[in-house]
Parts: C-alpha cells; sequence; structure tokens
C-alpha cells in the first residue's frame, strides 16, 4: 500500500478544479424526464470523460412504461447511457457507476449553486451524484497517470435514471454486471463519511380497481364502488406492517368524480421494503392473494402492476470482501469510516442482484439529500477520489 500512496500525490491539488466541473454540472436542470437537461449534462460528461481515452459509447435506454391516475398505461422516454471501457484485456476489472439525473425538477425553485457561509457547496445534486460523478472522474484519472496503468481493466456507467429506479438502464446494467469482478458506485457517503454495507429492497406497485358507475340517487344499488373497495384493499396492505423490516407505504390514491355517481375505477399505489428475499417472496404472495380475495367481490375486478425493481442488497461474503479492501486503503489514507446498513435502494441492489459485489457510497461527503438544503463537503473531494483510485490500484498490486 504504501508504494502506491505517491501515486495519488496529483490528485493533491485538484479541489477547486473538481468543485468548479461539480457547479457547472449542478447549475443544468437535469430531472429524469428533463430530456434536453440531461442531453446537455451528458455531453458536459462525455467531454470530460473522453479525455481518460477508452472506448465510449451512447447506449439508448428503453422507455419508461408509467400508469395513470385513469389506469391506463403509456410509455415516456428516457435519456441516453454513457458506457466507457478500458484494458479490457486485463485479468481484473472494476465496474464505476453513478447517475447523472436529479430529484429536481424544472420548476423547482432550486436551480443554482451557492457557497454558504461555512464553506459548504448548496445546489441542486452536488451530493447525489454530481459530487460522485467528479470524484469518479479525478479517481480514474489518476489511475491513468499511474505506472500501473494497463494492469487493470475498467468500465464505467453514467445512467440517466436513477432517481426513479433505472427502469430504462436496469437491463444494460444487468448486462454488465457479470464482465467485472467488483463495482464502486459514487452515491454520497453516509453523514460523517461512513458506508453503505447492505441495503433494504424496494418496490412500487400500483393497483388499479374498477367497478360500475350509477347514479347515486336514482340507481344506487346496481353501482359498486372502486374507491371503498381500493380503500379496504388498501387498508389490508397498511395492516401488513408490524415485522420492523418490512414496510409498506400507502404513498398514493386517485379515483371518482361528480360525488353523484358511483365511482368506476380507483387508483392506488404502494411502496414497499424488505431486507431479504424471503421476506419479498412473502410479499409477493400476499399481495397476490388479495388481488385474487378483491377480485371475488360482485362486480368489482382489480389488476396489479409493478414489482420489486431493487432486490436487498445482503452484506454478504463477496460484498464485505470488497468492504474490507476499502476499508484497508481508508486505513492508508488515514481516513475514519464504517459500514452501516440503510433502508433506501440504489444501482448498487441491481449489480449485486446480477452478481456483482459492490460498495455504493465512494461519493463524497455532503448531506441533506433530494431537499433544497442539499449540501457537499468540498474537502471531502480529493480525499473521497484518492480513495476509490487506491482501491482500484491495491487490487494490481495483489494480482
Ligand atoms: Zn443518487
Amino acid at each position: 500500500m504504501d508504494k502506491l500512496l505517491p501515486m495519488l500525490g496529483w490528485l493533491d491539488q485538484k479541489q477547486d478544479e473538481m468543485l468548479e466541473a461539480i457547479i457547472e454540472l449542478c447549475n443544468i436542470n437535469s430531472y429524469t424526464t428533463n430530456l434536453a437537461g440531461i442531453a446537455m449534462v451528458k455531453e458536459k460528461l462525455v467531454d470530460h470523460f473522453e479525455s481518460l481515452g477508452g472506448d465510449l459509447s451512447l447506449i439508448d435506454t428503453e422507455p419508461m412504461t408509467s400508469i395513470g391516475d385513469d389506469g391506463c398505461s403509456s410509455k415516456q422516454p428516457l435519456g441516453e447511457i454513457i458506457h466507457i471501457v478500458k484494458h479490457p484485456e486485463a485479468s481484473k476489472k472494476v465496474m464505476l457507476c453513478i447517475h447523472m439525473d436529479t430529484v429536481y425538477s424544472q420548476d423547482d425553485e432550486f436551480q443554482i449553486c451557492r457557497m454558504t457561509e461555512g464553506g459548504q457547496l448548496n445546489g441542486p445534486g452536488v451530493a447525489d451524484a454530481k459530487g460522485g460523478l467528479i470524484v469518479m472522474l479525478y479517481a480514474l484519472k489518476a489511475l491513468e497517470r499511474s505506472p500501473l496503468t494497463g494492469k487493470i481493466g475498467w468500465e464505467v456507467i453514467i445512467n440517466p435514471d436513477e432517481e426513479i429506479g433505472s427502469p430504462g438502464s436496469e437491463s444494460f446494467i444487468r448486462s454488465r454486471a457479470p464482465r467485472c469482478d467488483f463495482g464502486l458506485l459514487f452515491e454520497p457517503a453516509l453523514p460523517g463519511g461512513h458506508m453503505v454495507s447492505e441495503r433494504k429492497g424496494t418496490g412500487n406497485f400500483t393497483f388499479i380497481v374498477r367497478g360500475k358507475s350509477a347514479h347515486s340517487g336514482r340507481d344506487f344499488s346496481a353501482g359498486r364502488n372502486a374507491i371503498t373497495a381500493l380503500a379496504r384493499l388498501l387498508d389490508e396492505i397498511d395492516r401488513l406492517n408490524g415485522e420492523p423490516d418490512v414496510t409498506f407505504n400507502v404513498g398514493r390514491i386517485s379515483g371518482g368524480g361528480a360525488l353523484n355517481m358511483v365511482p368506476d375505477l380507483a387508483v392506488g399505489r404502494v411502496n414497499v421494503r424488505v431486507k431479504d428475499l424471503e421476506e419479498q417472496s412473502g410479499v409477493e404472495i400476499d399481495f397476490e392473494d388479495l388481488v385474487e380475495k378483491y377480485n371475488q367481490l360482485d362486480g368489482i375486478s382489480v389488476e396489479m402492476h409493478g414489482r420489486f425493481t431493487s432486490p436487498p442488497k445482503p452484506s454478504d461474503e463477496a460484498a464485505q470482501k470488497v468492504q474490507r479492501r476499502i476499508s484497508e486503503c481508508g486505513d492508508a489514507l488515514g481516513m475514519s469510516f464504517e459500514f452501516k446498513g440503510t433502508g433506501g435502494a440504489s444501482d448498487g441492489n441491481k449489480f449485486a442482484d446480477a452478481g456483482l459485489p459492490n460498495v455504493d457510497t465512494m461519493g463524497p461527503c455532503g448531506g441533506n439529500i433530494h431537499s433544497s438544503n442539499e449540501f457537499l463537503i468540498p474537502e471531502s473531494l480529493v480525499p473521497r477520489a484518492k480513495l476509490a483510485a487506491l482501491t482500484i490500484l491495491s487490487c494490481v498490486s495483489d494480482a
């Protein structure tokens, strides 16, 4: 490890340059469905990452299918994926991945970066995940400048749709996962610079209930009320809460119109979190049973859409091996952090499920993500780039 540390010295003077690149990216809105903004950020990123060499290509995503409050499905196009492969002939290969989209829409007031009095950078996506994009870039720049370049192969995936669960990039992520030995994803670190060891799985489910409309005064008994059927179904789902590791959040409902009409359509949406695959399949069975039960009601039909898009990411033996390597590199750099579990999912869940052990919080330190108080700690940029670069370089010295 000591022989490797001098190879990282080049990064020491790079904080201002990294910060400037982050501000430039964050001042362009790249809400997942803002395709013009996503395309502009993509162009900037292509300019940055082209300097690394490697085989860069742009990959089309699959359109996202969504179900409206009218119960009908529609397709929405998403942005392109940036994919780079370098040194594919090397015996060890690492996958590096992070997203370019953010959660802030074009109408949001939060659009531009500013420095706070405490010296933090406040802005949309500064930590999640445009800071991570630049940390990843500089880690690779340091690697490519080192005398060990070419001894390890690497692959970069920058996707445009992680904030909505990567519906358009999931199949590409899964297809590339088996080609590498381990993965580093650049989501922001937890407060205090800590890292995520395991993540819950998550899925969104939509229940479309159809009944029969009728005049509420003249012919009430001929109607079949879709709203009350949905309400009972959702109440049964809410009552499944209780096991600490499985949570069901009834997040949104819609239906109905004029008050003198028995409503014939209602749509309910639920987010579910599970700790392991056993719980995941338990939930799937419960939901199928509920759908079957409510379909037996006279004049009522129920359709369920959705699935667990991010299966649980356990801290298994393969994941712990990557965690240990990163901890050793952190020790060598004088950084202190721990690995902890969290309820939130990331693309790390999908990579792990597709067989690629990974650590997904290699990005910078910051906080209050997904809020207008999102911030980045500029002093964390160089150390986190060093941590990623050293983690990769340490594999070469094992080989
Ligand atoms: Zn993120």
